[in-house]
């Protein structure tokens, strides 16, 4: 999973249900478009996105991507019990994707099972959101104890110190991703806690990227002000905290290179438009 991920959403909207949902990216964009994030709405025109095709026959979603579920929701939520049969049968067409099921609600997903489900789908991944302590060990027991051939924990947004210790041993969690608060209230990432997160990942072989540092990152007791999100990118990969390690210059590069590009394609679209 990287930042090339691709995005299915196949409902919209959610309601708070711990504080890493303080700041959620989803109530700060609908408010700012006047659209109401508690009124959970299956999603028009995308809810089949993974199985849509193009003009010429290929999938819109090409083979070997990796999708990342409910970016704007949680794959877990109450509303959604009456689409998740439909979407757990656009998931089995799709052996070809890798899907990762965004969730803060792991309590929910062992009842909330499709009925072929067995030891799990080798296409699925659980993605556990855990913000700190002591939602990390609520919901890691469920994320261990519910049959499954990937899972990840995403430290995101990462508001407290964590230990992972007992949830890497045996091998069960294949990742840990970690990346800090952005949008108006952020609260701040200290550095020693991703280093602590990392260590334990290094330890167990398990795999640790650091993704982005957040509007607020304390590091040697001074806080940083980071707003621009590529800066934040920038600062995590220079923090040497990625398992295996990255070349981050290289990175940096590659990362320069696609804003490059977008903004160019941006100035091109916006040129047409005014012509
Ligand atoms: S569970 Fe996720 S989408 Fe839902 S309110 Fe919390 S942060 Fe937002």
């Amino acid at each position: 999973m990287d930042r090339n991920d691709l995005i299915w959403n196949p409902w919209h909207g959610c309601h708070k249900y711990s504080e890493g949902c303080q700041n959620c990216y989803a109530f700060f964009l609908d408010k700012r478009y006047g659209r109401d994030t508690s009124a959970v709405v299956k999603n028009k025109s995308g809810f089949d996105l993974p199985i849509k095709k193009d003009k010429n026959g290929n999938y819109k979603m090409p083979t070997g991507a990796n999708v990342r579920v409910c970016m704007a929701s949680d794959f877990f939520l109450e509303e959604a019990d009456e689409w998740r049969a439909e979407a757990w049968d656009i998931i089995r067409r799709r052996p070809d994707l890798m899907f990762s099921l965004l969730t803060k609600r792991a309590d929910r997903i062992k009842d909330h099972l499709p009925v072929d489900w067995g030891d799990g789908w080798d296409n699925v991944t659980f993605a556990v959101s855990c913000e700190n302590q002591k939602r990390l060990d609520e919901r890691m027991p469920y994320l261990m104890n519910v049959p499954a051939k990937h899972r990840w924990i995403s430290l995101k947004p990462f508001i407290g110190e964590v230990d992972l210790n007992e949830y890497l041993t045996g091998g069960k969690v294949e990742w840990v991703l970690a990346g800090g608060e952005n949008y108006l209230g952020s609260r701040p990432l200290h550095y020693e806690w991703v280093k602590k997160a990392y260590d334990a990942c290094v330890h167990y072989g398990v795999k640790f990227t650091f993704g982005q540092t957040g509007n607020m990152f304390v590091c040697d007791g001074k806080t940083y002000k980071i707003h621009n999100r590529t800066e934040q990118m920038v600062w995590a990969l220079r923090s040497g905290l990625n398992e295996p390690p990255v070349d981050a210059e290289k990175e940096i590069e590659t990362i320069l290179a696609q804003k490059a590009e977008m903004k160019a394609e941006f100035e091109k679209k916006r040129g047409n438009r005014n012509e």
